[in-house]
């Protein structure tokens, strides 16, 4: 561990199957993972959206609120 890094704990639980764009849980395959929520249609490495979700969870970034907006595809969720 580096000096002046902070490790912090999350439970992992369908962080990299929960899409980070609009919390539905997705389809995974592989590292691929396509989220099943019509109106957003994510698609994208499960990892990095875990990874996404984790920083989420950790309140590294906001919370998802409603009204939702995608910065993937730049436009708002329904
Ligand atoms: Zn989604």
């Amino acid at each position: 561990m580096k000096v002046g890094v902070a490790v912090k704990r999350v439970a992992p639980c369908y962080t990299s199957k929960t899409c980070h764009c609009c919390n539905v849980i997705g389809h995974r395959q592989g590292k691929r993972l396509a989220c099943l929520n019509l109106s957003c249609g994510w698609i994208g490495d499960a990892d990095v959206n875990g990874a996404k979700n984790m920083a989420t969870l950790r309140g590294l970034v906001p919370p998802l609120e409603a009204p939702r907006y995608c910065l993937a595809h730049g436009r708002m969720l329904s």
